[in-house]
């Protein structure tokens, strides 16, 4: 266990507030008629919180290793994870260069300047703005060279943070999230979680036994479990999860609606509910809508026994959409 403990440590920066609580959600519970809990990473606590930051626990770590002095990631607009990504970078010192696609049409002058943009700049954050119609790839490479020819050390993150090395930041929370719940006497027959990029419920799978599923925000499902496998397995040949190759990948799609960021009248009925249920903020982009699958779901019985909800963060989104909410 000792031996274990200095490992991680040398394999990751410290930057979240861990474990964080996973509380009964008793109201909620009560209006559906299902038993339902949340693991609440919206707390993780570093830079509004979220998901992400358990990622770049292991990413930055890996970044500093390799003696970068700069990182760059993409992602669209109102990205929670490049907000985060850049914060990271703040506080250890590098500079961050955020590729960011104007990618969700029709949105408000909000999307376009506030929610996470205004965090962003306030870590200073150098931002690219890819405009709607082009490609990121191109512009991606343009400023990674640009960035070594001024002499920098460059390391890339992928979008979502979502590689083996950001997915083991997911292994390690589902492990928290069963010691909790063994704590609590609590058996917990699914986790269902917002999945986009697929490293957080790769991760959640390589974790635990306890069967996960992933409501996509962007992905049809066939296309998002392909992603999700594709992780499993790589971490399973590079890192040793072998009790992880049988498990099942679940992934719903019922919910992406019109698309990425776009919102849904499910959407917006799930991140009201738990606002006035439970005083809990979802976000529009992932946390609603995987809300909205969870609460389909239990009002079509199929949510028997325990549920345990991964609030994945994201509520800085909420002030972007300023013409729903
Ligand atoms: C990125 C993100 C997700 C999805 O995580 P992936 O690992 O990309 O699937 C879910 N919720 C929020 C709030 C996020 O920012």
């Amino acid at each position: 266990m000792k031996d274990q403990t200095t490992k991680e440590q040398q394999d990751r920066v410290l930057l979240a507030q861990l474990p964080t609580p996973l509380e009964r959600l008793g109201r909620l519970s009560e209006v559906l008629g299902a038993e339902i809990w949340m693991k609440r990473d919206d707390l993780t606590g570093f830079a509004a919180g979220g998901n992400k930051v358990r990622k770049l626990e292991y990413l930055m770590h890996a970044a500093l290793a390799a003696g970068a002095d700069t990182v760059l990631t993409s992602g669209a607009l109102q990205s929670n994870h490049a907000r985060q990504t850049a914060a990271a970078a703040a506080r250890l010192g590098l500079k961050s260069v955020l590729v960011l696609a104007e990618a969700v049409p029709n949105r408000s002058a909000a999307y376009g300047r506030g929610g996470n943009l205004v965090l962003d700049r306030l870590v200073g954050a150098d931002i690219r703005r890819v405009p709607a119609g082009q490609d990121a790839a191109p512009v991606i490479t343009r400023t990674i060279a640009a960035l070594e020819a001024e002499g920098r050390k460059v390391f890339v993150i992928p979008v979502g943070g979502s590689n083996v090395t950001g997915a083991l930041g997911y292994a390690r929370a589902a492990q928290e999230l069963e010691g909790q719940a063994s704590a609590l006497g609590l058996r917990p027959d699914r986790i269902i979680t917002a999945s986009g990029s697929a490293g957080t419920q790769a991760g959640l799978v390589l974790g635990t036994a306890i069967p996960v599923l992933g409501i996509s925000v962007s992905s049809s499902a066939g296309e998002l479990s392909a992603k999700v496998a594709g992780l499993i397995a790589e971490a399973v040949q590079s890192h040793g999860f072998g009790d992880a190759s049988g498990r099942a990948v679940q992934v719903d799609d019922s919910q992406v609606g019109p698309g990425y960021g776009q919102p849904t009248a499910e959407m917006i009925e799930a991140v009201t509910l738990l606002a006035q249920l439970e005083g809990i903020f979802l976000d529009p982009v992932y946390s609603g809508k995987a809300m909205a699958g969870l609460i389909a779901m239990a009002r079509a019985g199929q949510l028997p026994g325990t549920t345990v909800f991964l609030h994945t963060g994201g509520s800085p989104a909420l002030f972007a959409y300023d013409e729903i909410f």
